[in-house]
């Protein structure tokens, strides 16, 4: 049995909730890697609609362990938020079916502060961020000055992470005309914290590597999308993180050959929330028509998202970089009702062509895409859950996708409802 790696092959919001939920009845095990809870999840489960940002989505299972790995970054109020919120959906939420790798660093109030703080600051040239702190709770990990999981069980410990932390951060709210850190307050936050967080905590590393031996299956949960990878996105229009499939072995303390099939989650068309490059950004009434039908607001924040025609050349890349064996196409129908579509399959920039996105700014902003058109179609593929019930040029869309971005469909997604799905290859059979 493969273990089954799941990215968003694009900007995120490609609907990996509800592919991971519906891969998740099949997983023991479900894992966080990257990220916080700047990721929107959601997922349609008969007649309730569950919210996630940082939990697994198999949380909302019984009988599954969901697990935060240590490549994520977490804010402990947020997650007994959430997991309040669940709870009172009904799902029970305990150290019987969470786990949190002790090592995972943690974001504090004073992340949220820096994140906003330089947001404003940088006018024109904001990122355009989720404002929830992830960028400076990297930069501390990095930085070696960050308060991990397992730091809150020891109060010396405590106070020489929190002078060490402090010291930067006042220095760099003073720059900011921010008040300095209340040290007394924010450590009777986090002891006030400690016991609940750490009942959960687990050398995560050690128990992953013991489920794999038991021969457990496992599905790593990516968050964010692919073009919002810290190195391979549209730098510095990006995300915090490695959001890459690499990082689910290095995120969860697993080695490489953890990782079996790579499911790289794909929109039908194109979306980005933010700032930064979009090449196929349509500005026009068939951009107004996918954001409408594609109902496009941000999970998290409930801004607008940006939205366009498909864009092959960037999942090509993207797919080749995170080594996707197949891809799941989410949201079909909303390509519905359209007389022409266009694909973009490659750009011109000064009359040179490119089959990739250059990495330099100053080329990207200036590409311009190359499109192929295709005839649309007339009828409803909305809950189609077979090739059969498919209009033959959705299907000739669908194959035209598969070929440009060299990588076949596993999965096609034809609405939000779990079941609206035609399985193709099942990854973890592979
Ligand atoms: P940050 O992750 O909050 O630092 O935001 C950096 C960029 O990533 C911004 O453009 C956000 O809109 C984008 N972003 C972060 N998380 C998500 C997500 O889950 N879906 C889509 N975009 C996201």
């Amino acid at each position: 049995m493969a273990n089954v790696v799941v990215v968003g092959a694009q900007w995120g919001d490609e609907g990996k909730g509800k592919i991971v939920d519906w891969l998740s009845e099949r997983a023991d095990v479900i894992a966080r890697f990257q990220g916080g809870h700047n990721a929107g999840h959601t997922l349609v489960i008969g007649e309730k609609v569950f919210k996630l940002s940082l939990l697994p989505s198999g949380i909302v299972r019984k009988g599954k362990m969901a697990v935060i790995g240590n490549g994520v970054v977490l804010d402990p109020w947020s997650l007994f938020s959430e997991i309040a919120k669940l709870e009172a959906q009904g799902v029970e939420i305990g150290p019987e079916n969470l786990m949190i790798a002790e090592n995972t660093p943690l974001i504090l109030p004073l992340h949220q502060d820096l994140d906003q703080l330089r947001e404003a600051a940088a006018g024109t040239s904001k990122i355009g961020t989720t404002g929830r702190g992830i960028g400076p709770a990297y930069e501390d990990k990095v930085g070696r000055r960050t308060i991990r999981v397992a730091d809150l069980a020891d109060e010396e410990t405590l106070d020489s992470r929190l002078d060490r932390l402090l010291a930067h951060h006042d220095a760099l709210r003073q720059g900011l005309g921010a008040t300095p850190i209340d040290r007394a307050e924010l450590k009777a936050k986090l002891q006030d914290i400690a016991p609940r967080l750490l009942q959960y905590a687990q050398p995560v590393w050690k128990v992953m590597n013991d489920y794999r031996k038991a021969g457990k299956r496992i599905l790593f949960e990516g968050a964010q999308g692919s073009l919002l990878d810290i190195d391979f996105g549209t730098y510095p229009y990006v995300t915090s993180s490695t959001t890459m499939s690499g990082m689910a072995a290095t995120g969860t303390g697993m080695g490489p050959s953890a990782i079996g099939f790579v499911l790289g989650i794909v929109k039908a068309y194109t979306t980005r929330v933010g700032e930064g490059p979009f090449p196929t950004e349509l500005e026009d009434a068939d951009g107004q028509r996918l954001g409408e039908r594609g109902h496009e607001f941000g999970t998290v924040t409930g801004r607008k998202r940006r939205c366009g025609w498909f864009d092959a050349v960037l999942v090509r890349q993207t797919c080749a970089i995170s080594g996707v064996n197949g891809i799941a196409l989410t949201k079909l129908d909303v390509m519905d009702g359209f007389k022409t579509i266009k694909i973009c399959t490659g750009y011109e920039i000064d009359g040179v062509h490119y089959d990739h996105l250059p990495t330099a700014a100053a080329l990207q902003s200036r590409v311009t895409p190359i499109y192929e058109e295709m005839d649309g179609w007339e009828e409803s593929t909305q809950g189609a859950r077979s090739w059969a019930d498919l209009p033959a040029n959705a299907i000739k869309y669908v194959r035209r996708i598969e070929e440009l971005i060299q990588c076949p469909v596993a999965l096609l997604s034809t609405s939000p409802e779990r079941d609206d799905t035609i399985l193709v290859t099942d990854p973890f059979a592979d």
